[in-house]
């Protein structure tokens, strides 16, 4: 090695040698001084968070569908039906509970009381209807098999890579031979693709504690603690919410299945910041996918099919964030909300998770869609679309600690798969004491 060499790596050791996790918390709460400090001039670090966002986004879509189809195609025929049972079981119940107890914080916090919006007019804001069960499942479906990839359409991805890993799994049992060696060289084809893509994860990791800081510093230089105002009891639930979800419903959720949730939470803290500072559960997939093959001994054939699924489906977060944003709206606009529209409000807002983008931001659109189902539009000019506003206002708070949610939720539910179906390496977990 050349000298050089030897001073360059010297000169970057402090950085590359200090625990990933250490420089991603270091970044957060740097970015968050330094943002308050310096101001809006910070801004001008923006591209830095930027390129980590558009670095993740260009991996995440081939990530998916080369893990999808090595996690289904993988997977033998008689196990693929239970695994997609269980985990599809275990994200509707998950999110119909935090929508529940969603609405119980809303009845003990009641966010919104004291907002007095009744007589305030705002602009149009443009709604969005929630849709039905019909139109989710139909939007799942390609119209061709190229453009879920240019139109960067997730879920599309996913069920494209989910129809290819079936065919694999049942062309495997086949009779014919020359069948079978065809279909394994495709699947170690994917394989191939599925590492190169983690290895290219791996670099834009070692980025991300610059992108953090970059993103973190301009959003508190942009919109500091002022957004927080009024709306400090609609924060302060949606977190006690988020929280509870974590500790209580994931935490129990593991003992019960003879995890220890403390290791989880070492273990996983990474990808949790990760969620936390990208609001997005996509961007963090890779990630997830990575660190659960590391510290939690969760082969690829399994989180290749539930992360990815989960990323799209299952936001728990974001259930207890729309059912809180919706009291907030009918409490600050003088709203009695019957019995009937609370329990509709649960099935609208359970829909509306599913069909949430996992992605920074994409909450309050689907949120137009629920107030519209309870009979609480955002039309022009009336006071639920000032409320909505305001709500706006704050969101990337809210969707800090509801993006943390959904993905935790997602990783749950995969160790919970992994370990019933004998899949995991529960000695990995143990790595906990060296991360
Ligand atoms: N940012 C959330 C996620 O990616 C979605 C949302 O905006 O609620 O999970």
């Amino acid at each position: 090695m050349s000298e050089k060499n030897v001073v360059k790596k010297n000169y970057l050791g402090w950085y590359f040698n200090t625990p990933l996790v250490w420089r991603v918390l270091t970044a957060l709460v740097l970015g968050g001084i330094v943002g308050k400090v310096v101001g809006p001039s910070i801004v001008i670090l923006e591209p830095f968070g930027t390129l980590m966002l558009k670095l993740l986004r260009l991996v995440v879509l081939p990530l998916i569908f080369f893990a999808i189809i090595v996690g289904v195609g993988g997977t033998p025929a008689s196990k693929l039906g239970r695994i997609a049972g269980k985990i599809l079981t275990y994200y509707i119940l998950t999110t119909v509970f935090a929508a529940a107890a969603g609405l119980g914080l809303g009845h003990i916090f009641k966010p919104g009381i004291g907002a007095n919006l009744s007589s305030v007019g705002s602009a149009a804001i443009e709604a969005s209807s929630i849709p039905s069960i019909g139109e989710i499942l139909l939007n799942m479906v390609p119209n061709n098999a190229v453009a879920p990839f240019v139109n960067g359409d997730y879920l599309q991805v996913l069920v494209f890579g989910i129809l290819i890993g079936i065919a694999i799994s049942v062309l495997q049992d086949s009779k014919n031979e020359k069948t079978v060696e065809v279909v394994n060289t495709f699947l170690r084809f994917c394989e191939g693709g599925s590492e190169i893509m983690y290895k290219i994860t791996q670099g834009i990791l070692e980025y991300t504690p610059i992108g953090i800081f970059a993103l973190i510093s301009s959003l508190f230089a942009t919109q500091g603690f002022n957004v927080i105002g009024s709306l400090g009891t609609l924060i302060i639930a949606c977190y006690v919410g988020y929280v509870f979800q974590i500790i209580f419903v994931y935490g129990g959720l593991l003992s019960l299945f003879k995890m220890n949730f403390k290791k989880f939470l070492i273990n996983m803290r990474g990808v949790m910041m990760m969620a936390f500072a990208t609001r997005s559960s996509n961007s963090t997939l890779p990630v997830s996918i990575s660190t659960c093959e590391e510290k939690l001994g969760i082969p690829r054939t399994v989180s290749g099919f539930t992360l990815p699924l989960g990323a799209q489906v299952n936001m728990d977060g974001e259930a207890y964030y729309q059912i809180l944003a919706v009291m907030f709206v009918a409490n600050a606009t003088g709203v009695v909300l019957s019995p009937s529209q609370q329990l509709l409000m649960i099935l609208a807002v359970t829909l509306g998770s599913i069909g949430t983008a996992g992605i920074a931001g994409s909450g309050p659109v689907v949120l137009l869609g629920v107030m519209s189902m309870v009979g609480l539009p955002a039309d022009a000019g009336t006071a639920a679309a000032a409320a909505f506003a305001l709500i706006l206002g704050i969101d990337v708070i809210l969707d800090m600690g509801r993006t943390t949610a959904n993905v935790t939720g997602d990783l749950v539910g995969t160790c919970i798969v992994a370990k019933t179906e004998n899949m995991m390496n529960y000695k990995a977990w143990d790595n906990y004491k060296n991360s």
